[in-house]
């Protein structure tokens, strides 16, 4: 049994794990992400490997966790924030400076994939882990692998249209910054969140000041986290709908709000074509550490002999 490192390539710092043949998180190093400088980017990477292996006394396999996707045909990443790994062939330079081959998943199927191997969703079959923060993203793991699809996009609802939209404020919607108006994002995002307080006569403030000040009793708060329990419900159903999980996972800043494990399932039962519904919607276990676990869960026990 091998051990592994996971890799969370992030937009201001880069943290690497090394987990044991148990999946147990043996030590953790940071450093900061160069930013701009992908060479650097490259350097610090293999800068981190070395480190770990030195310190666990043993080779290790490598997965990373990139801010974006690797295109299957050309190699080339896209839709990373990280902008300067964009249109660059970062599967094939980190597998020349390592020598070794090594796996890539976006950070989203990453922390589904985390969730599953041995968090939250731990023995369930189907995962869908949901990524709610300053965007909306997902991943969609099955027997312990992630769906990667034809287009490297499995899992991506975010902007989806918000199911059955209601007039006036769902539809058509707000505009988001891919074009398109009334994504899921708009509303389920922590800037959405915050915009649709606004848009119901709330002040300026931001998704923590909401909970806060539902919890404190103002009842326009708690109007605002109840439009968005009722809206992720629905928006889950559409998914549930599809691939009907066992679990579903809430990660991100907005996974926090302790209602939805409540509301949601109470409000998602009148959209899902089913008469009893077994998915359960559960908070993460792992956090923070979710990035670089599920980056080392990449590689399966059983990949590495
Ligand atoms: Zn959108």
């Amino acid at each position: 049994m091998a051990y592994r490192i996971g890799i969370d390539l992030g937009g201001t710092k880069i943290e690497a794990a090394g987990l044991d043949a148990e999946g147990a998180l043996r030590l953790r190093q940071r450093l900061p992400t160069p930013a701009h400088d992908y060479d650097g980017t490259i350097a610090a990477v293999a800068t981190l490997v070395a480190s770990i292996e030195r310190d666990m006394g043993r080779a290790a396999s490598v997965g990373i966790a990139i801010p974006g996707t690797i295109v299957v045909e050309t190699g080339l990443v896209k839709n990373a924030n990280s902008v300067w790994l964009n249109g660059r062939p970062l599967g094939h330079d980190v597998e020349a400076a390592l020598g070794r081959p090594v796996r890539f998943a976006n950070d989203a199927n990453c922390f589904a994939l985390s969730e599953a191997a041995d968090g939250a969703a731990a023995g369930c079959g189907t995962v869908f882990g949901v990524i709610l923060g300053t965007g909306v993203g997902g991943g969609i793991v099955i027997g312990g692998r992630v769906l990667v699809g034809a287009n490297a996009i499995a899992g991506e609802w975010g902007h989806n249209p918000l199911p059955a939209p209601r007039l006036p404020d769902e539809w058509p919607g707000p505009p988001c910054y891919c074009g398109r108006t009334g994504c899921i994002e708009t509303f389920l995002s922590g800037p959405g969140l915050a915009a649709d307080h606004r848009r119901h006569g709330g002040t300026t403030i931001d998704g923590p000041a909401i909970v806060d000040g539902a919890a404190a009793g103002d009842s326009q708060c708690r109007a605002t986290l109840d439009r968005y329990a009722e809206r992720l419900a629905r928006a889950l159903a559409g998914v549930i709908n599809i691939i009907d999980p066992d679990a579903i996972v809430l990660g991100g800043g907005l996974s926090t709000m302790r209602h939805l494990y409540v509301d949601v399932p109470q409000h998602w039962a009148q959209h899902i074509i089913s008469d009893t519904v077994a998915t359960r919607l559960l908070p993460p276990t792992h956090g923070d550490s979710s990035g670089v676990r599920g980056a080392a869960w990449l590689w399966r026990p059983e990949d590495l002999g």
